[in-house]
């Protein structure tokens, strides 16, 4: 099998985009070459990346073509794409002669991708593998495109969850113009889909999600749970013609850039001492996503453009403080805290964040940015469902008054007594269970909850 990897051919301007370049070169390998596809891999590598134009997307087309000349009609059509583009753009193609088996791509390679979707790489690595290996490799600008487009060649060999995207093009003319795509037929399209395709439409914002509003080729891309059922649902849509349309096997949906530092993975985390508990945890780094239990510390705050901040305390060795019993416990000060946020593009799932409560137990997904984590969803382990107040007379039912420090409440005119405060029960419109981002929202590699295999109830958004 031949790998063809590539990446960062795509500018904001000019609106190319690299899954389109990935489908150009597919159909010259089987027009010019009569080799066939088996597949191409759509590959989202870690959204925090600073130098992405939009989803951090690198592709890899798999194919029985021969390397060389896989290779020369490859390069031939990147170099005629990056002559028109932007300077920002650094395209980078890698071609890796390997067996068909995913095992049989080096494992190195399958860390490299693994790395390239969780951490931050240096071109120089990229070239130094590449040159390891031998592949043939080709790139303008600084060559930053090579590191995407090497680890989508180790992705098949790193990654085991893989779902499906069916994007349909536009006519080359019609590039930059208003999309012409009926909603009706879109929103009805997605109901039949629904729950095995999803993120296709936003019904709490009424927006045809699958439909992209930059100038680029693309008219909609429609992502799922099964390859069949994408391309239907893509066919019902009524739209201005589509010039070609291509089926994608991808890492989206799958929550692939968390690192999980609950339960077992936390072991390492243990090390930390309490002394060096901070503002941010650490061990937690900026430009990395993560997945964590923590305590809701504060309650939260909505500020200046709608955005809502809650501040969480992590526990020291990576679980959060000991389960709540349902008091109202604020963990205590020690514990490193760490701001969460849901900005104001989260829309609704900013009110399931203003619902919580100093002493919620939580496990948080985001990416840290800035010392604060970007929340993606987040699971409710455990609310709290009382809280203590002043207690009420018995018989004039006005709030009691303090006797004095540690003698308990009293009323003046009727002369009853507490002897502390009294326990009530608080009304929660939160439930155990896992909330999310709307579709709107949605990060091309976080998994929507639809998809299922979570660790408690969910609550999804659709
Ligand atoms: P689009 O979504 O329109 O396809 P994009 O968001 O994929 O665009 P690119 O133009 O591909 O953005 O730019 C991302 C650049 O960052 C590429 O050059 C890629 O090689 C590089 N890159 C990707 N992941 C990493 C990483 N983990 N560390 C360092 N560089 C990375």
């Amino acid at each position: 099998m031949t790998v063809v990897g590539i990446d960062d051919t795509d500018s904001r301007e000019r609106g190319m985009c690299t899954t389109y370049a990935a489908a150009t070169i597919a159909e010259q390998l089987r027009r010019d070459a009569g080799a066939s596809i088996d597949r191409i891999l759509l590959v989202r590598l870690n959204p925090a990346v600073e130098f992405k134009t939009r989803g951090n997307a690198a592709l890899a087309i798999h194919t029985d073509c021969d390397p060389a000349r896989a290779f020369e009609l490859a390069r031939a059509e990147l170099e005629s794409l990056a002559e028109t583009q932007d300077e920002r753009t650094n395209p980078g193609l890698v071609v890796a002669d390997v067996r068909p088996d995913a095992d049989d791509l080096p494992a190195e390679l399958g860390r490299f991708a693994m790395r390239a979707i969780r951490e931050h790489l240096s071109i120089e690595e990229a070239g130094a593998v590449i040159d390891g290996y031998g592949y043939r490799s080709w790139h303008a600008g600084n060559g930053r495109g090579r590191i995407g487009a090497l680890a989508a060649i180790g992705a098949w060999r790193a990654l085991s969850a893989w779902t499906y995207e069916f994007i349909s093009y536009r006519e080359r003319e019609r590039w930059g113009t208003t999309r012409t795509v009926d909603p009706e037929s879109v929103f009805a399209a997605a109901e039949r889909g629904y729950p095995a395709v999803w993120d296709t439409v936003d019904r709490g914002e009424n927006e045809t999600v699958c439909v992209p509003h930059t100038p680029g080729p693309i008219l909609h891309g429609i992502r799922g749970d099964d390859p069949d059922r994408v391309c239907r649902v893509a066919d019902r849509i009524e739209s201005e013609p589509v010039r070609t349309s291509q089926l994608f096997v991808t890492n989206q949906g799958t929550d692939v850039h968390l690192r999980d530092l609950t339960g077992d993975e936390a072991g390492g985390r243990a090390q930390e001492p309490e002394s060096k508990a901070s503002h941010t945890p650490v061990e937690l780094q900026d430009g990395r996503s993560y997945q964590l239990d923590v305590r809701v510390a504060e309650p939260p705050e909505t500020r200046r453009g709608g955005h809502v901040f809650v501040d969480v305390a992590t526990d020291s060795d990576g679980t959060r403080a000991t389960a709540g019993d349902g008091d109202t416990v604020p963990a205590p000060r020690s514990r490193p805290t760490l701001t969460c946020a849901a900005f104001e593009p989260t829309k609704r799932f900013r009110d399931r964040v203003r619902n919580l409560r100093p002493g919620d137990d939580l496990t948080v997904c985001g990416e840290l940015a800035g010392g604060t984590l970007k929340l993606e969803k987040f699971a409710v382990r455990d609310l709290v469902t009382t809280e203590l107040v002043t207690p009420t007379c018995p018989v004039c039912e006005r709030t009691m008054e303090s006797a004095g420090r540690n003698q308990g409440y009293r009323c003046r005119d009727c002369k009853t007594s507490a002897a502390g405060k009294e326990r009530v029960p608080i009304e929660r419109s939160l439930e155990r269970g896992w909330y999310e981002v709307p579709p709107c929202a949605r990060r091309h590699i976080a998994k929507p909850l639809v998809r299922g295999g979570f660790d408690g109830p969910v609550h999804p958004e659709r």
